[in-house]
């Protein structure tokens, strides 16, 4: 399961992740509002989707030469031409396909300084069997790009789950950063915080993208991308309450009411199976004969 940018951070914070403010808004007026309580002069008008990529995506009703859907505003003015630019269309970006997503959610969060903007993730590495770090000092919009053509500028190390987050794990996001002094005792802290989340949460993915290193020498958590076990929210009553329906495949969500496993895809011969090992060797043997599940 997954939630939104402004949610991730309020989660995050509670674990003294450093969050800049910020505030979700519905409606054009609502992101005014957001903006009048922030300390200003630069806000940051950003499409709440889930969906990474926003702030090099296009709105599909606004042509291409149009901003994407993370937006610098000046004033309150430029506030309010974001919002109604942003609100009610559809955004596609490199993660939402070509039908895009509809933009129903707004985050008015504080403009920072950014000196450089790092890259740090957890998840679970099936490989180790244990939540392992990912961290870069190429982080911003185009992690991709670095994992495809520099690789070895990403690095990665699990944590034993039977003696936990230690200092050095600390250390080690921190020299993977580059940082000293100060800095790597902030990064370390952040590295501490986003692990008590992961495990406290039963998260599967949180992802800072960016981590960014402010003018002033202080790292903010910029971005965040969290999903959660789906099969764990049980026991977690506040986070499922988070759940966006409207994120989600409709028919998906009229057959979870029921308890019906039902994925929507875009193919040809209809499985219907019992069991997820049959249905993955189904759907193997429908495409390696050339046709497509459905
Ligand atoms: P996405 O990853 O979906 O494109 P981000 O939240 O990472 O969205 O925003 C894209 C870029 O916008 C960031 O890499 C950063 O450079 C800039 N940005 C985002 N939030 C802020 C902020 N609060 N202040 C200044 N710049 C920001
Ligand atoms: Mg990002």
């Amino acid at each position: 399961m997954n939630i939104h940018e402004y949610q991730a951070k309020e989660l995050l914070a509670k674990y003294g992740a450093p969050i800049a403010a910020g505030h979700a808004a519905f409606t054009v007026e609502e992101a005014v509002e957001a903006a009048k309580q922030l300390p200003g002069p630069l806000y940051v008008v950003k499409s709440q989707i889930h969906a990474g990529g926003r702030g090099k995506g296009k709105f599909k009703e606004l042509g291409p030469d149009a901003k994407g859907g993370v937006r610098l505003a000046f004033n309150l003015d430029e506030v309010k031409a974001h919002a109604t630019d942003m609100l009610g269309n559809t955004l596609v970006t490199i993660q939402t396909g070509d039908a895009g997503k509809q933009v129903n959610r707004l985050y008015v969060t504080d403009g920072a300084d950014i000196a450089k903007e790092f890259y740090l993730a957890l998840l679970v590495d099936r490989a180790t069997s244990r939540i392992a770090f990912v961290v870069s000092t190429e982080g911003g919009m185009d992690i991709e790009e670095v994992a495809h053509s520099t690789p070895e500028k990403i690095h990665s190390f699990s944590v034993d789950p039977a003696s936990g987050f230690q200092p050095h794990h600390g250390r080690a996001v921190a020299a993977a950063l580059g940082l000293t002094g100060d800095q790597a005792k902030q990064a370390a802290k952040v590295a501490s915080s986003l692990y008590a989340a992961f495990l406290d949460t039963d998260a599967e993915q949180i992802e800072v993208n960016p981590l960014a290193l402010t003018e002033q020498g202080n790292l903010l958590v910029l971005d965040a991308k969290v999903g959660f076990d789906g099969n764990a929210m049980f026991r977690h009553k506040d986070i499922a309450e988070l759940r966006d329906l409207t994120e989600e495949d409709a028919a998906e969500v009229e057959a979870s009411k029921y308890d019906l496993a039902y994925i929507k895809l875009d193919g040809n011969i209809g499985c219907m199976v019992n069991g997820a090992g049959l249905a993955m060797a189904t759907m193997d043997i429908i495409k390696l004969n050339g046709e497509f599940p459905a």
